[in-house]
């Protein structure tokens, strides 16, 4: 059966809503946020209407019905993506904090001269807490280069492992380039020199499934606002040998075993790291949206968002004055470009007025960005419910911009 794209969008209410002056939306910002199913807003609604309570305190009914809703959604993501028995899953606020508390763990592991591996394709939440990191033990950061297509320099980052490695921190997918990296082969080759790795999947959950015990990290990260989910929830997955190691990364009720002024003593992970009330609808919403998730057809949805891809990029190149950051082979569905003549930001504007919304600047990948040379590009990321008329609003608007610049 073909993929039944507008089928899809009907799931989604705001695909439908009008801008003013009756424009349509073409929503091409999905690396920076997901639109949300409405199976996700019922759910929160509905805990916030007939659920609502605090977890873990109550002995009453409705918070021990909270409590069990809340821990049968860490069930059900950590099914969805093939946690394994001997990883955790914590919820966090998203990757951004998941990220931090791996780095903030890692404080009382890594010793002066230790080295840890980055990439120049990462988000700044992949970057700077482990310069941070760096900082405080005086350990060394080494920064691994990107080819002209996009790749990542496999070969440079292999070389750079050494005895003194002790973490290697990469995207499982660029948000500027869309590249794919290979990760279950850089994390076999990582976990042979014993060196941790940590995967940011912020971007490569949204766009089908991902089996993280498949994946072979240390460490997984997503967050819920780009895979269909609300945001300020998020997710690290990772061993509990490792993450009960680490000191708590916050402190405050719930993550304690025993407090007194002697001292305190602290659980395990998952509830060794999360201190104080959570994002309870939060954790519900991500539930529900990897239930809506497993409902879907992800080859045909991969073929579909690949072949809006092939489009848009083929769209662009016939209109010339269009360069592409990013083309390596099976690329997600991300398109970073410049114009020769407009800078993004008069893009990004002049897209806007035809209801078309793309991501300008630096995608907080300044390091990418100056290894190109450049300061900030225009974006269009696809989601599996974009269709072929917000492609050909996406074109339509490049074609405006280039005959308003004239070049
Ligand atoms: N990592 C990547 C690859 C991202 O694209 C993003 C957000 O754009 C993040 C991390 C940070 O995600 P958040 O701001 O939801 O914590």
């Amino acid at each position: 059966m073909a993929f039944d794209v507008e089928k899809i969008r009907e799931d989604f209410p705001i695909l439908s809503r009008p801008l003013p002056g009756d424009r349509r939306l073409a929503y091409l910002d999905n690396g920076a946020t997901s639109q949300k199913p409405q199976a996700v807003i019922d759910r929160m609604s509905r805990f916030w209407l007939e659920e609502n309570a605090n977890i873990h305190r109550g002995l009453h009914h409705l918070s021990a019905e909270a409590t069990t809703a809340h821990e049968a959604a860490r069930d059900t993501v950590s099914q969805a993506i093939g946690v394994a028995d001997d990883q955790v899953l914590i919820f966090t606020r998203g990757a951004t904090e998941a990220i931090n508390l791996v780095a903030n763990g890692l404080e009382g592991e890594l010793r002066e001269g230790d080295e840890i591996v980055v990439t120049l394709m990462e988000h700044h939440a992949n970057f700077v807490p482990w310069q941070i990191l760096a900082e405080k033990t005086g350990a060394i950061v080494r920064y691994i280069s990107v080819l002209e297509n996009g790749e990542l320099d496999l070969e440079a980052w292999q070389a750079a492992l050494n005895e003194k490695t002790r973490v290697a921190a990469f995207a499982h997918i660029s948000n500027v380039l869309g590249t794919v990296n290979p990760v279950a082969e850089m994390t076999a080759i990582a976990r042979e020199r014993g060196i941790m790795t940590l995967v940011d999947g912020a971007q490569s959950v949204p766009h089908g499934p991902v089996n993280v015990a498949d994946l072979g990290c240390d460490f997984f990260v997503f967050s819920g606002h780009k895979v269909y989910a609300p945001d300020g929830i998020g997710v690290l997955v990772g061993r509990s040998e490792l993450l009960d190691r680490f000191q708590p990364y916050q402190a405050g009720g719930d993550m304690i075993d025993r407090v007194a002024v002697e001292g305190t003593t602290y659980r395990e992970a998952p509830e060794r790291f999360e201190a104080g009330t959570p994002f309870i609808a939060g954790a519900l919403g991500l539930a529900a949206a990897f239930d809506y998730m497993a409902g879907i057809d992800w080859v045909a949805a991969h073929e579909h968002e690949q072949h809006l891809l092939s489009q848009a990029t083929a769209g662009l190149k016939q209109i010339g004055g269009v360069k592409i950051w990013g083309e390596a082979p099976g690329k997600a569905s991300v398109i970073a470009f410049t114009m020769d003549e407009a800078h993004p930001q008069d893009i990004a504007t002049i897209l806007d007025q035809l209801g078309v919304a793309v991501r300008t600047g630096h995608h907080c990948a300044m390091p990418l960005m100056t290894h190109f040379g450049i300061t900030g590009t225009a974006r269009a990321s696809i989601a599996f419910y974009n269709n072929q008329e917000d492609i050909d609003a996406l074109l339509d608007g490049i074609r405006r911009v280039k005959r308003m610049f004239d070049f």
